[in-house]
């Protein structure tokens, strides 16, 4: 099912979860060639001496259609013997790790270590699982995420998987990020986008690595492409994880309107979900176009009906911007 009318090539910025909902719907109305997904790799870590990769993982099996939906991480129906072995061997292996999963984390330490880049290992892995969307992680250099809370700082997966996110949190650092580059592709696509689309995904540990890559954020501003964002908060509420209580830990309104406003520098449009239909005064006034649209993906339908109408708005702000133009 794709939209009639023109085709627009889309980059979407993407977390893990969220995005990858949201990408699933998108892929059905946009063809394939036309994505390109760049991915937050500063929660990626070394377990048990392999390379993790959480957010790549979700797309990556998200669109192979072999996520765990249930968990939001790992593979539909894996088995855990390795992870059972280990336990049996004295690990405390906290990160659950099933067989299949395993082999992935196997094949891209392997390739790493040979001399691949991650965007290398992730392209391979993207033709492996048939995926057709080009898929790239924003650098590939490692940037890792540290959490500063008052628990001290915290590796990333140390504050999210094993303390459960439950140490209020200060700031946060991602390491080395000053001197990484966007991996290969990255800035090019962000240039032959018709539209860059800001997945609902955490602003500051899935978005805000991303933008943090030298490069990104500067060439969102300066970009003739319409940048879209979806509000992962809905009347005040995530979904899943601790976007709401990092909203509140970090001093800011949780809403969507304090989403918009860390946006709020490179953003043309904000889509909030109609539930909050009472904000979009309040965000218009700094500057930005805001539409409603329904943003809860619970069913297969939902994330379709959202990617329909996010891809009809940016359809309809093309259409004002040729209008403008003749
Ligand atoms: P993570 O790395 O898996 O935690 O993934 P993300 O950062 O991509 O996703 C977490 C964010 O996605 C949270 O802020 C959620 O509120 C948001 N999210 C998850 N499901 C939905 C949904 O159905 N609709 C919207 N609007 N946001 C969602």
């Amino acid at each position: 099912m794709t939209v009639p009318g023109s085709i627009m090539k889309i980059a979407a910025l993407a977390g893990g979860v969220g995005a990858a909902k949201f990408i699933t719907g998108l892929r059905r109305i946009i063809p394939e060639e036309e994505l390109t997904i760049i991915v937050n790799t500063g929660d990626d870590f070394r377990w048990m001496g392999l390379y993790v990769c959480p957010d790549l993982d979700t797309i990556l099996y998200t669109l192979a259609g072999i996520a765990n939906a249930d968990t939001g991480w790992g593979v539909s129906g894996d088995t855990f013997c390795a992870l059972n072995r280990l336990h049996e061997l004295g690990c405390d292996p906290w990160f659950q790790i099933g067989d299949r999963d395993l082999a992935t984390h196997l094949y891209r330490t392997e390739h790493l270590t040979s001399g691949w880049s991650l965007s290398k290992v992730t392209r391979s892995l993207c033709v492996q699982n048939g995926i057709r969307i080009g898929i790239l992680p924003m650098t590939d250099s490692p940037v890792p995420t540290l959490v500063h809370t008052n628990d001290g700082t915290l590796s990333f997966q140390d504050y999210f998987v094993r303390r459960k996110c439950t140490p209020a949190v200060k700031g946060f650092t991602f390491q080395g990020i000053d001197t990484a580059a966007p991996a290969p592709g990255v800035l090019e696509s962000l240039a032959a986008a018709d539209a860059v689309i800001v997945c609902p995904s955490n602003p500051f540990i899935s978005i805000g690595p991303i933008l943090g890559v030298p490069g990104i954020r500067s060439a969102l501003r300066e970009s003739s492409a319409t940048v879209l964002a979806i509000s992962p908060v809905i009347g005040g509420r995530a979904i899943k994880g601790p976007t709401a209580s990092m909203l509140a830990q970090l001093g800011n309104e949780v809403s969507a309107a304090a989403v918009a406003a860390l946006y709020e520098d490179f953003l043309d449009l904000f889509v909030v979900d109609r539930e909050d239909a009472a904000l979009v005064g309040r965000i218009c006034s700094n500057g930005l176009r805001v539409q409603t649209a329904p943003t809860l993906m619970g069913t297969m339908a939902a994330k379709i009906e959202l990617a329909r109408q996010v891809v009809e708005i940016l359809e309809r702000e093309a259409g004002k911007q040729r209008g403008q133009t003749l």
